[in-house]
């Protein structure tokens, strides 16, 4: 019998939908990758010859960063090595297997850092209490040390647009401060470059992209630790916002990359006290936000009358 588009196929779905759903992943992995790329050249996050640590939590991310930067290295007009890291913080009942297998099958070089954070952490921090900033401490010391060990000149990671939003909210509302998580950034110790070649794609895409993939996802709830309130907070914020008016979630996300430091507060990004009167315009002077002249729209009638009344008594 002859198949017609909307039979359906061994895998349930009709010709048509196929055709449908294999159009619909090669979009998004091609915004996957126009992204990321445009990423890096933004900041120019690699150079010729940099050798990158990519760092694997075994999170939908973390695959999607390796994955995509794998692809993109193969277009690359420069050359870069990818070495894939995962630290096994020795978390009950982390599936240590997971990783190496699939990096083995993907054929990239791996290393798996041991080190029980997990333990050191139970032990200082009092239960009920949040792990999250001791652990995070120790997970980046340890991936410092690691990229000395591996020679690295750049260490990535999987943080994406919506985690640079969020973390952007929380310095804003709990920390008092106009700062986000930087797409490329010096480590703390001033050893290393951090970069972030997501810090352009949206959460909802590295979801739909681990699931296209099917990713092996290692669950990150073994450590027991509560989710963090305030961000989750800040997430359905942005989350509500985004439905009740589209557009604004990429306005605010805009405006991290167009910072008028002389139409803000901070006198250390602006000299306001040797301020002076210039005598010539000044781009981005105080029009932003004025009403538009009145020349293109046509003066109601009675105010022409009343103008022309005023005139007249003058
Ligand atoms: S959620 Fe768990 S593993 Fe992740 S930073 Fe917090 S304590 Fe560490």
């Amino acid at each position: 019998m002859e198949q017609t588009l909307d039979a359906p196929t061994t895998s349930g779905l009709t010709a048509r939908q196929a055709e449908k759903h294999t159009f619909e992943n090669n979009k998004l992995h091609k915004r996957l990758c126009r992204q990321v790329g445009q990423a890096i050249g933004d900041f120019n996050m690699i150079e010729d010859g940099d050798k990158v640590m990519v760092c694997l939590s075994g999170g939908k991310d973390s695959y999607a960063l390796l994955d995509i930067l794998l692809t993109l290295r193969e277009r690359a007009p420069i050359s870069f090595d990818i070495i894939a890291v995962n630290l096994d913080q020795k978390q009950p009942n982390f599936p240590a297997h997971v990783l190496p297998a699939y990096l083995t099958k993907l054929g990239v070089p791996f290393h798996i850092e041991n080190q029980d954070t997990y333990s050191i952490v139970k032990r200082v921090i009092p239960e009920g209490k949040t792990t999250c900033s001791l652990c995070s401490r120790l997970r980046r010391g340890i991936l410092y040390r690691v990229a000395d060990e591996l020679g690295a000149t750049k260490i990535a990671l999987g943080h994406h647009r919506d985690d640079i939003m969020e973390t952007f909210f929380l310095n804003m509302f709990f920390g008092s401060k106009l700062k986000s998580m930087p797409p490329k950034l010096q480590s703390d110790d001033g050893k290393h470059i951090v970069i972030r070649p997501l810090a352009y794609v949206a959460e909802a895409d590295t979801e739909r992209y681990a699931a296209l993939k099917e990713f092996p996802i290692i669950p990150c709830d073994l450590c027991g630790s509560q989710e963090n309130l305030q961000r989750k907070q800040i997430k359905n914020m942005l989350r509500d916002w985004e439905k009740k008016h589209p557009g604004r979630v990429d306005n605010i996300f805009s405006s991290l990359s167009t910072v008028v430091p002389s139409h803000l507060m901070d006198r250390s990004q602006f000299d306001f006290a040797n301020l002076q009167a210039g005598g010539g315009p000044v781009a981005d002077g105080d029009i932003a936000f004025d009403e538009e002249p009145c020349a293109s729209t046509p003066a109601p009638l009675n105010v022409i009358t009343l103008h022309r009344q005023g005139t007249e008594q003058d």
